[in-house]
């Protein structure tokens, strides 16, 4: 390995910005053909939009949202990420996850940058109305920075395929109304794909089915976890049930979770979330707190909720053997420290939430070309782009010692690093 040592450049922001900053630029630093000015352009980023977007309630009340859109890195393509709606948003989170969607889309291979965008509120708060003016006047301020080679964004948190179509429709009546690729995770009847909606849960899936084969471990005799219960949650959850024969033991959602060791079903629990909005009242299993949720014994959890979950305190206690990130950035960097010092196996996001993405992609190319594909062939084209994926992360980590995440961080930096080198500085 290279053994250049840059100084790492100090960054302002939140906690867990720093972290995946920190983990990214170490990894950096081992790149034997980054040096400290393309380590630079690596850190930077190519715009940064902050808005207040003025809202008329419902009640005839005015408010303002803060809303932002991060363009990352566009050396591989147009830039590509979701928006999320959640009070929690800001600009060192949206900074966060907009750098993590640029190495997300160089370990897949597809071609695109990393984007990210987000509307800081409570979308709970607000009536469908609302929400509807909110995403429509979303994306008449963001103008021309999005579009179908520019940057296309997509469902994250708290967005799904009706908020797609709000943004295409906005978009599209100031430019063409063959503007399908403007956004992805579109409903099917306006430009989407079949599969994209469990896409993510897919992805997840196929790379703890890969984690376990190379683990020699049997799902079906194993406890499985999964944090968060929305689309990544829900869907990774019925597919390992369904298509792996393990065992979920454990759902959760914000208000909290349910256990039963004997196992639980996954699809009674869909039902009843969808009805009531929380497990609250859900029979014959034990209900947690989130904290004491992701304590409960299990050999495999799958943390599918919000950054950060995963804390030292949790890294500590888990018997987890296999965690596979469906969240963005749910393990910290301490978590982490911990679980490699343990010998946990933990696949990253970059790679495990990847399947969004990448049929993201395939929507795309759907809308660009006019012709769409059936459910099954989107699925089989997804498998081949995880598993190799994985595949790949698995050999570098195997061939330098190094863990899962430094191996995907590798792939995708080197790949970015060299498409920067190779186009210069015009991009
Ligand atoms: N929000 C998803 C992610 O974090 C999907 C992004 C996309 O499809 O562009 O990967």
């Amino acid at each position: 390995m290279p053994t250049m040592s840059l100084p790492i450049p100090k960054i302002e922001g939140s906690a867990c910005f720093d972290a995946e900053s920190c983990f990214f630029l170490s990894v950096a630093q081992k790149v034997s053909f980054i040096d400290e000015n393309l380590l630079k352009v690596l850190n930077s980023f190519r715009r940064e939009i902050c808005m207040d977007i003025p809202l008329r309630k419902d009640d005839g009340t005015l408010i303002t949202v803060k809303a932002y859109r991060v363009q990352h890195n566009n050396a591989r393509g147009p830039y590509k990420g979701g928006f999320r709606i959640h009070q929690q948003v800001d600009l060192d989170e949206v900074r966060m996850l907009a750098n993590l969607m640029t190495w997300k889309t160089a370990v897949v291979n597809v071609p695109f940058g990393g984007a990210k965008g987000g509307l800081s509120i409570d979308p709970h708060t607000l009536t469908k109305t609302e929400l509807e003016r909110l995403v429509r006047a979303y994306t008449y301020n963001l103008g021309d920075n999005v579009g179908p080679h520019t940057d296309i964004p997509a469902p994250d948190v708290n967005t799904g395929a009706q908020t797609m179509a709000w943004f295409y429709d906005e978009y599209a009546k100031s430019h063409s109304t063959d503007a399908y690729g403007v956004v992805t995770g579109k409903p099917i009847a306006l430009g989407g794909s079949e599969g994209r909606e469990e896409a993510t849960g897919r992805g997840c899936m196929y790379v703890l089915r890969e984690a376990c084969k190379d683990l020699k471990f049997d799902l079906s005799q194993g406890k499985t976890l999964i944090e968060g219960f929305g689309n990544v949650g829900y869907h990774a959850a019925r597919l390992i049930v369904n298509e792996l024969k393990g065992k979920i033991v454990g759902v959760s959602c914000s208000k909290g979770g349910i256990y039963n060791p004997k196992g639980i079903d996954v699809e009674a629990a869909h039902k009843y979330y969808t009805e009531h909005k929380t497990f609250k009242g859900f029979p014959n299993v034990e209900h947690m707190t989130c904290e004491e949720f992701l304590l409960a014994d299990c050999d495999v959890l799958v943390p599918s909720a919000l950054e950060g979950s995963i804390t030292p305190q949790v890294a500590n206690k888990t018997n987890a053997q296999i965690i596979i990130e469906g969240a963005n950035g749910p393990v910290t960097a301490q978590a982490n420290e911990i679980l490699m010092d343990k010998r946990r196996v933990v696949a990253p996001g970059i790679l495990a939430n990847a399947g969004g993405v990448v049929v993201s992609y395939f929507e795309w190319v759907q809308n660009l070309q006019q012709f769409y594909w059936s459910h099954e062939e989107v699925n089989n084209k997804l498998e081949k782009i995880i598993v190799s994926a994985y595949e790949n992360v698995r050999d570098l980590s195997r061939k330098n010692k190094i863990s899962l995440r430094q191996a995907a961080y590798t792939i995708g930096l080197e790949r970015v690093a060299k498409a920067i080198l190779l186009r210069g500085t015009g991009f």
